[in-house]
């Protein structure tokens, strides 16, 4: 187990600005340039791949791990994905689910006509046996592949630098590509409530949390030309949580933030 110690000041990933413990509990530090949220005790690399591992011996009863998203959510998302786009379907495009967890999101979007290119660097034996085309690592992808699309959801928030991984994605999707990023938001009603209790914070695999400006500002770094915030009214519950969900996702407040960049 590696230490924890919050003692030292650290500098920023992102911007290399000071960063002052954020919450009480001191989960993550919050730089004080650009405000980007960092788990203060990143897990080591080593320890991070015993976790992912365990959790994919039984894949399906430790989702936080291994991809929560339900197949009935991902063909809500690619549905909506589609409108974006203004596009009927995926038909003929190829598209790289990035960090595809148990592949629902890959299922439904060949379910919409895309080819799929999975990358998993844990998940892949589970994705191969179940007949998707997946990869450990982006770079094993055959060069030849041009990627019109890359989806990452759930994604940006377990990496380190996540700028990195915008990136490397950037050089991979034609001119004309586009990249569909969901990741919780730190700006979020029951983030601004629940602060180092929201789950997504206590989940020891993520290793930064993002809020609107962050993303425009990773984004940025990254090297895309546009991007847009999604506002998608997707019902998860019924009456009048479904209206209270309604108004949070319409005012930015929801725990989502989804955004579409070009390349
Ligand atoms: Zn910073």
């Amino acid at each position: 187990m590696s230490q924890i110690d919050t003692s030292k000041p650290t500098s920023c990933r992102f911007c290399n600005g000071t960063t002052r413990p954020h919450w009480r509990r001191g989960l993550f530090n919050r730089c004080l340039s650009c405000g980007l949220l960092t788990r203060t005790r990143s897990i080591e690399g080593a320890e991070l791949e015993r976790l992912y591992e365990q959790s994919w011996l039984d894949p399906d009863f430790r989702r936080s791990e291994t991809g929560g998203t339900e197949l009935t959510h991902s063909r809500v998302y690619a549905a909506k994905l589609a409108r974006e786009l203004r596009i009927k379907d995926f038909t003929g495009l190829r598209i790289c689910d990035f960090g595809a967890g148990r592949g629902s999101m890959s299922q439904a979007l060949s379910e919409l006509g895309a080819e799929i290119y999975a990358v998993e660097p844990f998940g892949y034996d589970f994705l191969i046996k179940q007949g998707i085309r997946a990869f450990r690592n982006l770079r094993d992808l055959p060069p030849e592949v041009e990627l019109d699309g890359v989806v990452a959801i759930s994604v940006l928030e377990h990496l380190d630098t996540p700028w990195q991984a915008l990136k490397q994605i950037r050089e991979r999707i034609k001119p004309s590509g586009w990249v569909y990023l969901a990741t919780p938001n730190a700006n979020g009603l029951v983030a601004r409530i629940a602060h180092d209790r929201w789950r997504e914070a206590v989940r020891p695999g993520h290793l930064v949390l993002l809020t609107a400006k962050m993303m425009a500002k990773i984004l940025e770094r990254a090297g895309y030309s546009s991007y847009r915030r999604l506002r998608w009214y997707i019902a998860y519950q019924s009456g009048a949580r479904n209206l209270f969900g309604y108004a949070l996702q319409m005012s930015g407040l929801d725990g989502e933030l989804r955004y579409l960049a070009f390349k």
